[in-house]
């Protein structure tokens, strides 16, 4: 396979493949491509239009069957933005996530398009601050952000808005001559709804945004206390391999320790302090997203009134 530019490829199990965003592409979340054996399924269609095309092209390579079903696990742009490139497939949804996309989608992209000089505006700073910067980490996570930004603008007028063509209530099954995928909805938790696909025989689950790794959960569109009953549902699935929405695929212990980084949350929000002055405890502190900690806090504050 060519080098890829959006994301890592890694084979968890036999016909099952996790596609891991790099910080640097225009991915900016994770997808999964499952070969059933006669069918391909694609579990969500990332970002960019490029990335979703790299998404394909993987796709088509690795796995020797037709793509007929592709799933938006939840109605975040990152998800659901490369579905035109997926036109000509089944686009598979819960009831609740496309009602969700169809209703914000159309507007949120309008206004992003609109917003494209501040992403321009917002590349420049960056530049900005890596010439200041001294720090070789932060140089080199502040000239991922530069690439990952360049990359959403520069297919952002060009995206079209694709609802999802099908959708399922509770959950639904595929079955392919090779493997079975069950896809679930889990209910309120990371957003209104939020959906995974189990794959039994091979003890792999694609979970969306319900679990993300080394990265701050955006915790904006849900609610914390549904979060932990998502993830404990999910920890209960027999699987060796949790692939995350965000970061690197997942182990059991993963799931503890979002559970435990949610715990601690709730009890930091309980205190009195002024958001600025929290301090990101240690565990989280190197976690991708700083500023969705400060905005979680704030959060969790209004769902605890
Ligand atoms: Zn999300």
């Amino acid at each position: 396979m060519n080098q890829l530019k959006h994301y890592t490829l890694e084979e968890v199990s036999e016909g099952v493949f996790a596609a891991i965003a790099k910080n640097s592409g225009g991915a900016c979340s994770n997808s999964g491509i499952i070969d059933l054996g006669d069918q391909t399924i694609i579990f969500d269609t990332s970002f960019t239009i490029q990335a979703a095309q790299e998404l394909r092209q993987i796709a088509e390579q690795v796995t020797k069957s037709p793509i007929t079903y592709v799933i938006n696990s939840h109605w975040h742009g990152d998800h659901i933005r490369g579905n035109m490139v997926f036109k000509d497939c089944s686009i598979i949804a819960s009831q609740k996530t496309k009602m969700k996309i169809d209703e914000t989608h159309p507007s949120l992209l309008k206004e992003h398009k609109e917003s494209i000089h501040q992403y321009k505006d917002h590349v420049t700073n960056l530049r900005k601050n890596r010439e200041l910067e001294e720090d070789k980490e932060e140089i080199e996570s502040l000239t991922d952000s530069i690439l990952q930004m360049e990359e959403i603008i520069s297919t952002l007028p060009e995206v079209e808005y694709i609802s999802p063509s099908h959708t399922f209530n509770e959950g639904m099954t595929i079955k392919g001559s090779q493997l079975t995928a069950q896809l679930i909805s889990v209910g309120q938790g990371h957003t209104e709804d939020d959906s995974i696909l189990f794959i039994p025989e091979r003890g792999v689950l694609f979970t969306g945004d319900i679990l993300v790794k080394n990265t701050h959960p955006y915790m904006l569109d849900g609610n914390v206390f549904e979060w932990l009953e998502s993830l404990k549902k999910i920890s209960e699935y027999p699987c060796s391999h949790w692939i995350p929405g965000h970061g690197k695929v997942g182990k059991i212990g993963d799931l503890t320790t979002l559970v435990n980084y949610m715990t601690e949350m709730i009890q930091l929000s309980k205190q009195n302090t002024d958001v600025p002055l929290i301090d990101i405890p240690e565990p989280y502190s190197s976690w991708k997203g700083r500023q969705t900690f400060y905005s979680n806090i704030e959060v969790i504050r209004t769902q605890l009134k």
